[in-house]
């Protein structure tokens, strides 16, 4: 049940690139933002190793290091920031209710969805155990380390087709893991795929475990799952590309999303369909999906939140 009930002007809910962005442009903008972390605090790039593509780090930085950069850059210009997990929202009427943790009810004017997206994994134990060390959900972002060397990547869709063809071209070898006998990606990408030389499709194959000396991997086992045969195949690198999942379940049914739970916002803007209700990053970008897009739409949204309350308040005051 709630019991303590606050107003705020800006809530921000999430903590990766998106929100921390949208949280030093709206304390920047004055409108007092208050950030949850949700569970993640920090998101994906806390659960990844080096960051070489975002600009600005010439050297590349650590992912949690980077995050806690965000979270440092927010805090000295102003942001609330509280480690706690929206629970329930409630966008019918203004403002916004928003539950967090199931006990305290926050009022906002505006709300700043940054909640992101997770991707899919296996399920396997030695995934998670070299997840970071060899295993990467994550081609544009980790493809490099692997330069040279031959490497796996399992999915048939847009995004591991897309991924097979970016890593083609840094790696030597790239094994193709399709678990039944034909993709899912469109007929262009399947184009494409099967025409680089050095990417070997495998169809009709699992994956049972990936190898490993304990620190980073060194091989993976398949399985043909109609004959089931074992294999090794010898690879540095494994890639899952099994798709992802936007972390929106809280708001469904309260704001418009499609069918996979992409929030859905206006072109060139960070408006959703609720009025003082926007999004930013992976929770609304299933194209794509890196920090360096996901801390644009976190400025988008901030500058969207402020200038939506500056016209209220020249309506109000007029
Ligand atoms: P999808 O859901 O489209 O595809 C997931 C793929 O992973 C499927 O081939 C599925 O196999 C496979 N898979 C799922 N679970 C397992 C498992 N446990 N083991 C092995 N394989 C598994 O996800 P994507 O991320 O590829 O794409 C998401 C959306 O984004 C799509 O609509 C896509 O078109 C779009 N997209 C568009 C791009 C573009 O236009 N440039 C780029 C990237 C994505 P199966 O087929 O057997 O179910």
């Amino acid at each position: 049940m709630s019991e303590e009930i606050e107003h705020v002007k800006c809530l921000i809910i999430g903590s990766g690139p998106a929100g921390y962005t949208a949280a030093i442009y709206a304390s920047r903008a004055d409108l007092k933002p208050v950030l949850y972390t949700g569970m993640l605090a920090g998101g994906q790039l806390t659960q990844t190793t080096e960051v070489e593509n975002y600009p600005g780090y010439p050297e590349g930085i650590l992912g949690p290091e980077m995050m806690q950069n965000f979270e440092k850059q927010a805090a000295r210009l102003g942001t609330d920031i509280r480690f706690g997990y929206v629970s329930s929202v409630d966008f019918s009427s203004l403002p916004h209710k928003v539950v967090v943790d199931e006990s305290k009810t926050i009022l906002a004017d505006t709300v700043i969805i940054s909640t992101g997206a997770s991707a899919k994994w296996l399920g396997l134990e030695s995934e998670q155990k070299y997840n970071g060390f060899g295993v990467s959900a994550c081609a544009v972002c980790d493809g490099f380390f692997f330069r040279g060397q031959d490497v796996a990547i399992v999915g048939a869709g847009d995004t591991a087709a897309e991924e097979a063809t970016y890593l083609a071209k840094l790696c030597r070898k790239v094994y193709m893991l399709v678990r039944r006998d034909e993709f899912r990606a469109s007929k262009a990408m399947v184009h494409r795929v099967l025409n680089t030389p050095n990417i070997e499709v495998i169809y009709n194959t699992e994956t049972k475990e990936i190898l490993g000396d304990g620190k980073t991997v060194n091989g993976v086992l398949v399985i043909n799952n109609e004959t089931n045969q074992e294999t090794k195949l010898d690879v540095t690198g494994f890639f899952v590309a099994i798709g992802h999942h936007p972390n929106t379940e809280i708001f469904r049914g309260q704001i418009n999303m499609d069918e996979t739970g992409y929030i859905i916002t206006k072109p060139d803007s960070s408006e959703t369909n609720i009025e003082g209700v926007f999004a930013c990053g992976d929770a609304q970008d299933h194209i794509y999906r890196q920090a360096i897009t996901a801390a644009g739409t976190g400025c988008m949204a901030a500058i969207d939140a402020e200038r939506y309350l500056a016209a209220k308040e020249h309506v109000v005051t007029a």
